[in-house]
């Protein structure tokens, strides 16, 4: 069965070095990305996609967790977002709490996509289980900083029930919301296939490039986990995506946050 609804909703603004998003492109230039979630409605249950920076983590570094993150300050300088554009209030502006959310999908556990995972502890939070590991430990200094234990650390906790999945997970058992590895940005990271009653197929791609240029001309950012493999990905996504006749959404791409309804309007 088909999900009934896809709302799009922005956490934050992120002004990035454009030439370290897309390796060699536009040095010295900036890029005000957004950084996107997104709620599925579906008959089986609701379910969010990422939860987008928490703007607690952006405004103190002492809440990064017990380790710390020593350069991840100076991403948080070019973050702009407040209390009010947490993935579980702006949820509500569409009338939903967070205790409706049945699902939490995790694309990955950089800081701009489960920063608010904190507040949903009555949903089923499912993650790549080579996600989870890596980002208890990561090798990569530049990697480090963007996985803020005071972020994910909860699901640690037995309060929290996390579902580690290893390869394509079927949501609802009916095809229509399924996790699709795509790992290289990082090392778990997983794109979201969502079926619609009226628009058909779109993918969640997350980052799996962070722009359109990125995605088709496989230009990866200088600190992906592993690039080889996130180019193998890029160009498995571009077969699956014109097999399923989907349109792909990039995170941090505005044009493609911008081609998704504003709530409270959706997808339907
Ligand atoms: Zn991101």
């Amino acid at each position: 069965m088909p999900a009934s609804k896809l709302y799009a909703f922005d956490t934050a603004d992120w002004d990035y070095e454009y030439s370290s998003m897309v390796r060699g492109e536009q040095p010295g230039e900036t890029y005000a990305s957004p950084c996107p979630c997104y709620l599925v409605d579906h008959p089986e249950g609701t379910v969010l996609v990422d939860t987008g920076v928490d703007p607690a983590m952006v405004a103190d570094p002492e809440n990064y967790g017990n380790y710390g993150a020593p350069q991840a300050a100076d991403h948080a300088a070019a973050i702009e977002t407040n209390a009010g554009r947490r993935a579980s209030a702006l949820l509500t502006e569409v009338g939903y709490s967070p205790e409706d959310v049945d699902v939490v999908v995790l694309t990955h556990l950089h800081l701009d996509h489960a920063g608010d995972v904190k507040s949903f502890a009555d949903a089923e939070i499912v993650v790549q289980q080579a996600e989870l590991e890596y980002a208890w430990w990561p090798a990569d200094p530049f990697q480090r900083d963007l996985y803020l234990e005071g972020d994910f650390g909860v699901l640690r906790s037995p309060e929290f029930d996390v579902t580690p999945v290893e390869g394509r997970y079927d949501v609802f058992g009916d095809g229509a919301i399924e996790c699709v590895p795509t790992p290289g940005h990082t090392a778990g990271h997983q794109s979201v296939k969502v079926d619609l009653e009226n628009e058909g197929t779109v993918v969640l791609g997350g980052d799996v490039a962070f722009l359109e240029t990125a995605y088709e001309a496989d230009r990866q950012p200088s600190f992906a986990w592993d690039t080889e493999t996130a180019i193998a990905t890029t160009r498995r996504l571009r077969n699956d995506a014109q097999r399923w006749d989907a349109d792909v959404f990039l995170s941090h791409d505005r044009d493609h946050l911008d081609a998704l309804p504003e709530p409270p309007a959706h997808l339907d």
